[in-house]
């Protein structure tokens, strides 16, 4: 090759190899199906919050599914039926009346194929009688009738109270409360202090009940009697297997500030990207 022709050349090859990288890298960013339109908090406000969080990883593409109002008529349901396999991770920001059947099925499917799936604060409240719903979701927000407790002692054993004994689900005003790590090495947590205080007033749930199997608990708060909890060490962030699939819980999240604070931003992102691809590559918070 001519000498003169080889810088262009080499530059041309730099740039062509420029362009597959970088289609690499939009290739490798994880599809994210956010499903809102019903909720007994401001999803409206929550939604860009969280698709803002997860856009500015550059991890994620997102999309968003609005269901129809509360009370409409059936066939406005009609064309609530999302295409769960072209997602990574469904990330659930809504409480409210039942899906169509055949989206839970689909869903299901879904999940027993590998899917990941990822419930974000008050997502906890929703579907009380879809039994495969409680089974991946874990605990929920019930009354304690409704299944087992789980929560953690101070040695870190996980407890289980049986349905009807301890407290049902609630949470006494918004605080700043400290977290624990509770699994250092797992790849959700790995990075994360210990302990750490929050910056941000939040709910701390307690009292949250359902089948409880097969959940890996990541990080817990202490729920103080004397701030209307129950002096026990809450779960607050955990996983569940489903099928193939992967399910990430956090509590974290009651209103936008306390959604985009940076422990909880980072809590969520890196359970997304866990959920879908069983690896987490996003910074922990500082
Ligand atoms: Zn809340």
């Amino acid at each position: 090759m001519p000498k003169c022709i080889r810088p262009v050349f080499s530059g041309l090859l730099l740039c062509l190899v420029g362009v597959f990288a970088s289609q690499a890298v939009a290739a490798d960013k994880i599809n994210v199906l956010i499903i809102d339109g019903q909720h007994n908090h401001n999803w409206q406000a929550a939604t860009p919050a969280v698709k803002d969080i997860l856009l500015k990883t550059e991890r994620f593409n997102v999309d968003v599914l609005t269901s129809p109002k509360a009370k409409s008529p059936k066939e406005a349901w009609a064309s609530f039926k999302p295409d769960f396999s072209k997602y990574g991770v469904v990330l659930v920001n809504y409480h409210g009346e039942a899906w169509p059947e055949e989206v839970n099925q689909a869903l299901e499917k879904y999940m027993e194929n590998g899917g990941g799936l990822v419930f974000y604060h008050a997502a906890l409240f929703s579907f009380k009688d879809w039994e495969n719903w409680n089974k991946m979701m874990g605990l929920g927000w019930r009354d304690k009738n409704y299944g087992d407790r789980i929560t953690v002692d101070n040695d870190g054993k996980v407890v289980r109270t049986p349905k009807g004994e301890g407290p049902g689900s609630g949470h006494g005003p918004a605080h700043a409360f400290e977290m624990t790590t509770r699994l250092p090495e797992n790849p959700i947590m790995k990075g994360f202090a210990a302990k750490w205080m929050r910056t941000v007033k939040d709910e701390l749930y307690h009292g949250q009940r359902g089948p409880g199997q097969n959940m890996t608990i990541l990080a817990t708060a202490f729920s103080a009697k004397s701030g209307g909890g129950t002096d026990t060490n809450e779960p607050i962030a955990w996983t569940i297997p489903y099928g193939k699939g992967r399910v990430f819980a956090t509590l974290l999240g009651h209103d936008v500030p306390a959604t985009t604070a940076a422990d909880s931003a980072a809590l969520l992102a890196r359970g997304c990207e866990w959920a879908a691809t069983g690896e987490v590559t996003l910074p922990a918070p500082k």
